[in-house]
């Protein structure tokens, strides 16, 4: 069967990671056809617009995206193309899966294995009512919780939960202090899990969350929450395992879904060959898994995993003396 997926290249190391991450999944034989679109720099520099409709058309078509890393030059109209692409496909769960690998810098070399999924449309990112007064002493914003989004993305992490095997979803807020928002967002997460009675669920407030994650990381599975605290606990996560240079993510929809690696645009490397491709990769695994095609996805993994734990061909930023290039070469000849 032949799957189209629209392949954004980005920016920065965008184009040198997507052509590894290419490479690694043609040696695997997947049947996946490639329409490439331009969003980002690139964009501006061909279109003349950062996000152009064609771009958004591919998406639509195509229900899938593969995207590296984008630059949004400051004042051309966006605050964030990504945060664009989430308004316009309704993208509301951030998935970012956590996990030690070898020969890398993790805290925590065999403990961690866990996935934040992160509200990714409401709570204090709608944009609304943010002000300042006049004489630049105070500052507001609105934070929105509704019970449909609540709903929707507790529903995901247990879904999540329910298809991968995993067995504890832990809901984190801090109801004791944000009574109506995040008091809404745990009364329907409690309410969802009632209907999972197979997997277990536990409560915990953000900021002991955070202590938790730190000191014994192998208690968490699968992290729910709201918009804000998925931001800032979803990197927190990164770090234990040895920093954004591995970390993937996908932000899904019912319409859509939009695999990358989390990390930006590096600008300080681009160009030099230095770039590493894992997080990429590894999003194009959770892609496979998205796809329902997790035994492909597991091989991916474990190609990646094999290679890190061979040392083979390693890039600087892992303490190895390799490119982009050899060590994706590297990673395929394990497939
Ligand atoms: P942006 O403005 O797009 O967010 P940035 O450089 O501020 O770019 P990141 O791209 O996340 O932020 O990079 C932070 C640091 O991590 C940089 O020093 C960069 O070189 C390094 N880095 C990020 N991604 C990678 C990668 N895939 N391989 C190697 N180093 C990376």
């Amino acid at each position: 069967m032949t799957q189209t997926i629209t392949v954004i290249r980005g920016d920065g190391i965008g184009p040198e990671i997507m052509d590894a991450t290419l490479h690694v999944l043609d040696a695997m034989n997947l049947g996946l056809r490639y329409e490439e679109a331009d969003a980002g720099l690139a964009a501006l520099e061909k279109h003349g617009e950062l996000l152009p409709a064609q771009t958004l058309e591919s998406i639509a078509r195509n229900r899938i995206a593969l995207k590296s890393p984008l630059t949004t030059p400051v004042g051309e109209g966006f605050s964030s193309i990504n945060v664009a692409l989430r308004r316009h496909f309704d993208l509301y769960a951030n998935v970012r899966p956590a996990k030690s690998f070898p020969n890398t810098r993790s805290r925590f070399p065999s403990g961690v294995d866990l996935i934040t999924v992160r509200e990714n449309t409401e709570g204090a990112y709608i944009g609304e009512g943010q002000t300042l007064s006049e004489d630049g002493e105070t500052a507001s914003l609105i934070q929105r919780i509704t019970r449909k989004g609540s709903e929707r993305i507790v529903r995901y992490a247990f879904d999540l939960a329910r298809r991968t095997g995993r067995k504890k979803v832990t809901v984190v807020h801090k109801a004791n202090i944000l009574k109506t928002t995040s008091g809404l967002f745990l009364k329907v997460a409690r309410e969802v899990a009632a209907l999972y009675p197979e997997i277990e669920c536990n409560e915990m407030i953000v900021d002991n969350t955070c202590m938790q994650l730190v000191m014994r990381p192998e208690q968490f599975d699968i992290i729910v929450t709201t918009n804000l605290f998925g931001d800032i606990i979803s990197d927190l996560c990164a770090g234990l395992v040895g920093g954004l240079g591995l970390a993937p993510g996908a932000n899904i929809g019912t319409e859509a879904a939009i695999f990358e690696a989390v990390h930006g645009t590096a600008p300080d490397i681009a160009g030099q060959g230095k770039a590493n491709p894992c997080a990429l990769l590894l999003g194009a695994a959770q892609m496979l898994d998205h796809l329902a095609r997790p035994e492909e996805a597991a091989r991916l993994r474990d190609a990646v995993v094999a290679t890190l734990e061979a040392k083979d061909a390693l890039t600087p930023d892992l303490g190895g003396s390799g490119t982009t290039t050899t060590f994706a070469q590297a990673i395929a000849s394990r497939l």
